[in-house]
């Protein structure tokens, strides 16, 4: 061993017991352990409501460096469906951790997914490891508890730098407020529009930008979000819409009627999004659809769609709640397909719906003394007032043994946000700002 390697040899034993010691903590050093880039990994999940497992297909260095925080490394929030777990490979210690939803998620609730056999792609994107580390893909017990559903070795030693996609476009920064680190980045991707559609593509791009920071508790946080447009244009304009035979061979395969409900846009091409956004810092994403059409969707930090029309304004905010605050719909739908979203016997895993099996769990604490259980619904309110904090029977799509916050919220009727949807996002936009 020559000398030089030998103090190389001794630093890098002083980094891992500095790291080590950090992460017993429950903090992990960033600069011990990751460099300013960004991995991203891709992979299938397939199955049905009796069986699923996850497939790795590829790892992927992006042209950006790691926009998430550098201090929240280990997600502090739980909820959604899935989580990934960077572990160190020779300690095993937790480095960095993100929960997740995906649409497989929902399509195992629908009478389909019982018992057709579905494959959906998904990606991850985590900080850029100095040493080999093991991803864990991790879905949760009947318990609520994680379990590691894959486990893949990735050494960054003799990888070429940046492994990115050639298709990727470079972004436009439409609302800055400061350096990607700091700050929440929301990218934004236009889907479904034409070559003729160029004028009014950058016009829609500078309107869904406003929309993201237009109402609170968002508009408050102004300086902590930037928001990025990436300005793809495909072969046709316009948006599939199966429920009424509309096809078009979109960049994301996009379409309306997802899961047979017509209103319900969603995107398939998870690899293809990220390829057209390897040079874009993105924390969270939201497909802009070219589409006069009412619809949208959206998955805890998964993605968040909406169609570009006059509803926008609402639609983008209520699916930013999902994607960005993985809260729930607070209003009760018949006609939805999904059989068993929300287990009446455990509390759901969103802030904002509670089964009172576990109240103190949710917003127990932040109720007026003496509020009745259930609480009778406010009448008369102003469109968008939400009426006073309580425990309101009905929310998650049914009427009964589901309660909400508040008799209305941007996420039952694009009223504001209740104060508890409006706490969730607070917390999650300070793991970005902080
Ligand atoms: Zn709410």
């Amino acid at each position: 061993m020559t000398y030089r390697r030998m103090i190389y040899s001794a630093m890098l034993f002083a980094m891992v017991l500095m790291g080590s010691r950090a992460a017993g903590q429950g903090e992990v050093q960033f600069d011990v352990w990751f460099e300013d880039g960004t991995l991203r990994m891709d992979y299938y999940r397939m199955g049905n409501s009796h069986w699923q497992r996850t497939e790795p297909v590829r790892f992927a260095r992006k042209a950006t460096g790691w926009s998430g925080s550098r201090t929240v490394l280990l997600d502090p929030i739980d909820n959604g469906d899935y989580r990934v777990v960077v572990e160190d490979s020779v300690s095993g210690l937790p480095l960095y951790s993100r929960c997740y939803s995906s649409l497989f998620g929902e399509y195992v609730a629908t009478a389909q997914g019982r018992d057709s056999v579905a494959r959906f792609e998904e990606v991850v994107l985590l900080p850029y490891p100095r040493r080999a580390v093991y991803v864990c893909l991790q879905r949760r017990d009947a318990d609520g508890r994680f379990f590691n559903s894959s486990r893949t070795l990735y050494s960054p030693i003799g990888r070429s730098l940046h492994q990115g996609s050639r298709v990727a476009m470079r972004p436009q920064l439409l609302l800055g407020s400061g350096e990607v680190a700091s700050k929440m980045d929301v990218a934004i991707v236009a889907e479904g529009y034409g070559k003729a559609d160029s004028t009014k593509l950058q016009h829609d791009l500078q309107h869904f930008a406003a929309h993201v920071v237009e109402r609170e508790p968002f508009a408050s946080r102004r300086a902590d979000i930037n928001v990025w447009g990436v300005a793809a244009m495909g072969a046709e304009s316009g948006i599939s819409d199966p429920c009424n035979g509309v096809e078009v061979a979109s960049a994301l395969g996009s379409s309306y009627c997802t899961f047979g409900n017509d209103r319900y846009l969603m995107a398939t091409h998870l690899f293809r999004l990220h390829d057209l956004l390897d040079s874009t810092p993105a924390d969270h994403i939201i497909i802009m659809a070219n589409s006069p059409t009412y619809g949208g969707g959206a998955i805890y930090n998964f993605y968040a769609m909406s169609a570009v029309q006059t509803m926008s304004g609402w639609i983008l905010p209520h699916e930013l709640g999902h994607s960005i605050g993985g809260l729930a719909d607070e209003y009760v739908d018949d006609d939805l397909t999904y059989s068993e979203l929300y287990d009446r016997t455990r509390e759901p895993l969103a802030p904002n719906l509670t089964t009172l099996v576990d109240f103190a769990r949710k917003w127990q604490q932040m109720l007026p003394p003496d509020t009745p259980i259930p609480t009778p619904p406010q009448q008369g309110l102003e469109r968008r007032e939400t009426g006073a904090l309580g425990v309101y029977e009905g929310g998650g799509y049914v009427a009964r043994g589901v309660y909400r916050p508040t008799t209305q919220c941007m996420m039952r009727n694009y009223a504001r946000f209740c104060p508890v949807c409006t706490k969730r996002l607070h917390e999650v936009i300070d793991c970005y700002a902080r």
